[in-house]
């Protein structure tokens, strides 16, 4: 399987089952100014927590009951 890396600092991650990042995949519509073009990217969790400090409002959070 491919390497993992955060995109934002670098950083080597881990296996998924070793190390949680947030993964995201992105395929932009007509209705953006990036036409069908589709992004991907990962954040270690200690740049997620950075990024989503930056938001104006805060992440919606729920507790998980079954764990994947
Ligand atoms: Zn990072």
């Amino acid at each position: 399987m491919d390497e993992r890396f955060c995109n934002c600092c670098g950083k080597k991650l881990g296996k998924r089952s070793e190390e949680d990042a947030l993964e995201v995949i992105k395929e932009w519509g007509y209705f953006s100014g990036k036409d069908l073009e589709r992004h991907a990217f990962i954040l270690c969790e200690g740049c997620y927590d950075k990024w989503i400090g930056t938001f104006v409002r805060p992440v919606k959070k729920s507790e998980v009951t079954e764990a994947m």
